[in-house]
């Protein structure tokens, strides 16, 4: 096991990871940029390193600074959270160049799961279904015509190397192919550096629902079931439960299967996830594999009573996965809602700020993950990301009782959040009934400016 960790983030995951080195009995070493000389992960953490200037792409995207701090603190490994360089492959050979363990899958996991098209050839190989597409990126406008003609409207203009919902174009006829597909491809060149794009039959009124993976460096892989997250806003993720209230015990048993098939495909190691569409006729396609620790992860480490980010430790490590899915004991029900600052009424403006009042929520059930605090100022430059509010109970019914409590409990102002929306949304009875699809959120808040 390591004696001492570096956890390459910032915000509410720093605070996770340095928990969990905490109760590992593992120094840790926090670093971080000028903006963030108030963060609490600062006070958490045993060494503190500052890295470099408020932009991200000078401090925490920094991988010769981030691996020259690693080396002068003398850790054994580097967690990098998610965001950032999280699913980075040339910062998970840096470090293993440097003889520091990246703490997340192989650096060739990390380059397969980053290049979505051929992740999916790999996958239906194995015979997992996936989206059916184009076999390769799409390089004209004539090409994408052709072949969306051929698969019928609509299609997904995505970026194969996307992520965080960007770089995703939904069209539903030839004329608004025309006009997404460019916008699409220049998104892809300035966000992702690289501009291919291929196009995807799109999925009506699907659920995204995705399992949680582990596998070790001995070739054991298991899942620990699904999340439901087909509450989103602009292809991002703003509610997340598990079980799904959507998966019967026997779509649970094949989808599980395809995830777990669909991770020893590309021979994953550590903690990802794999994510699938389900449709209305109970057909799952594979979608993605993101090779990291994920947001929602904490309703997982509810509901089987796993905490994820020391299995990432511990598999890092050499540890092998002596557990598989029907050995864990599944109970009860948890939600997450996302809470970010912004304002819901003004189209999720980011709403930054010092918190001048801050009361949080808690009793049986809450769980909050965050790194705010009374007079905390909200830096500018980063994700609006602010909390996670949690909640558990034996039955969804009751989990959604206890969300909206703690929600209403939840006190942050002056700045806007989401906690009025996520009220809203508990509130409201298709959502109690469990029937939803990712076009849920249209009704609460009409997409305004669709060009961002
Ligand atoms: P998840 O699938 O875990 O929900 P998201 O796709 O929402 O992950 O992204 C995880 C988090 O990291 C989000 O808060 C998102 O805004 C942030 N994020 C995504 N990509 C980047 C990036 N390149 N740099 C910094 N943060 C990012
Ligand atoms: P990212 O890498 O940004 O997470 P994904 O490929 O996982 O991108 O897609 C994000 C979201 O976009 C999905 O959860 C889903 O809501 C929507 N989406 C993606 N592909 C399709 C599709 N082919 N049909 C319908 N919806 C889709
Ligand atoms: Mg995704």
């Amino acid at each position: 096991m390591f004696s001492k960790i570096l956890v390459a983030n910032r915000g509410e995951i720093a605070h996770r990871i340095i928990r969990a080195c905490r109760e590992l009995g593992i120094r840790s070493v926090a670093i971080y940029s000028e903006a963030d000389r108030d963060s609490l992960h600062l006070a958490l953490a045993d060494e503190q390193v500052c890295i470099g200037p408020p932009v991200s792409a000078k401090s925490y995207l920094n991988m010769e600074g981030i691996i020259d701090a690693a080396r002068r603190t003398g850790v054994g490994a580097i967690h990098p959270g998610y965001g950032y360089l999280a699913e980075n492959a040339a910062f998970a050979r840096a470090c293993e160049k440097a003889g520091i363990v990246f703490i997340g899958p192989t650096p060739d996991n990390l380059h397969l799961a980053g290049d979505k098209l051929t992740a999916k050839r790999i996958v239906q190989e194995k015979g997992v279904p996936v989206i059916p597409s184009s076999p390769s990126g799409v390089g004209s406008v004539a090409e994408a015509e052709r072949i969306a003609e051929e698969m019928g409207y609509p299609v997904m203009v995505k970026a194969s190397g996307g992520g965080g919902g960007r770089g995703i174009r939904m069209c539903q006829d030839r004329d608004m192919l025309l006009e997404e597909f460019p916008i699409a491809r220049m998104e892809a060149r300035a966000g992702f550096g690289n501009d291919e794009v291929y196009i995807e039959k799109y999925i009506v009124h699907p659920r995204h629902i995705e399992f949680q993976i582990l596998a070790d460096r001995h070739s054991h892989v298991t899942h620990l079931g699904e999340r439901e997250c087909t509450i989103q806003r602009r292809y991002q993720k703003l509610i997340e439960e598990s079980p799904s209230p959507a998966l019967t015990p026997e779509l649970r048993g094949r989808m599980g299967q395809a995830a777990v098939a669909a991770a020893e495909a590309v021979r994953y190691v550590n903690a990802g996830t794999v994510e699938f569409l389900l449709d209305g006729d109970g057909n799952f396609y594979f979608m993605e594999i993101n090779a990291r620790i994920q947001v929602e992860h904490p309703v997982t480490e509810l509901t089987t009573g796993i905490d994820l980010v020391k299995e990432q430790i511990r598999l890092a490590s050499g540890g092998e996965l002596d557990y598989s899915f029907d050995g864990i004991q599944r109970r009860g029900w948890a939600i997450e809602c996302r809470i970010n600052a912004e304002d819901p009424d003004r189209n999720f403006l980011p709403s930054p700020g010092k918190i001048e009042s801050y009361r949080p929520p808690g009793g049986f059930g809450v769980r909050l993950d965050t790194h705010l605090y009374q007079g905390y100022e909200l830096p500018v430059f980063y994700d609006s990301l602010i909390a996670k509010l949690i909640s558990y109970d034996l039955t969804r019914d009751g989990a959604i009782r206890i969300m909206r409590r703690a929600l209403q409990e939840f006190r942050i102002a002056p700045i806007k959040t989401t906690i009025p929306l996520h009220l809203k949304i508990m509130d409201d009875s298709s959502f109690q009934r469990g029937d939803f699809d990712t076009g849920f959120i249209e009704r609460f808040v009409p997409d305004e400016d669709d060009d961002e």
